[in-house]
């Protein structure tokens, strides 16, 4: 049964979270905010979940844009996912293949804006839950297509 996040509903969330982001020990966050170092824990399982925009985000601009590109190539990929099951409901095979080519597309695009967003250090999207829901989606998705799942996993994989 999941917990609910003690930081999460805490009413001091936006400053904790700053904190977090600027890197201060978990320990003298507790002590500021619990008044004892009680919180540890909590706040460092906080810290995993926070979400895409706040992880080690320090140029709001930049941040915006990453979001926003995200954003379009999940649409995209949602839509190729969907032209893939009707094509394989279907039995269009040929259909079926160009989805899943344009998701594999859609993947490397994702798996590029990763690299060049962590070269920048500027995001770490592969602790994104965002990047993860996506990720188990599409794998899961290619599972009738041994071949095309292991090209992906392993264009995944690749170090930048
Ligand atoms: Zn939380």
């Amino acid at each position: 049964m999941p917990r609910v996040c003690s930081i999460c509903s805490h009413e001091d969330r936006e400053e904790i979270n700053a904190a977090l982001l600027a890197g201060q020990p978990l320990r003298g966050i507790s002590r500021k905010f619990f008044g004892s170092v009680k919180a540890e824990d909590a706040l460092g399982r906080h810290r995993e979940h926070l979400p895409l925009h706040l992880v080690k985000a320090s140029d709001a601009a930049e941040v915006a844009q990453a979001d926003n590109l995200l954003e379009q190539v999940k649409s995209l990929q949602a839509r190729a996912l969907t032209i893939l099951d009707k094509a394989e409901a279907s039995g269009d095979l040929r259909t079926a293949l160009s989805a899943i080519r344009e998701a594999r597309g859609n993947l490397e695009l994702l798996a590029k804006l990763l690299g060049e967003l962590q070269q920048e250090g500027t995001i770490n999207l592969v602790v994104a839950p965002e990047w993860l829901s996506l990720r188990a989606v599409v794998v899961e998705a290619l599972a009738p297509y041994p071949q095309a799942r292991e090209a992906v996993l392993g264009a995944l994989s690749e170090p930048n």
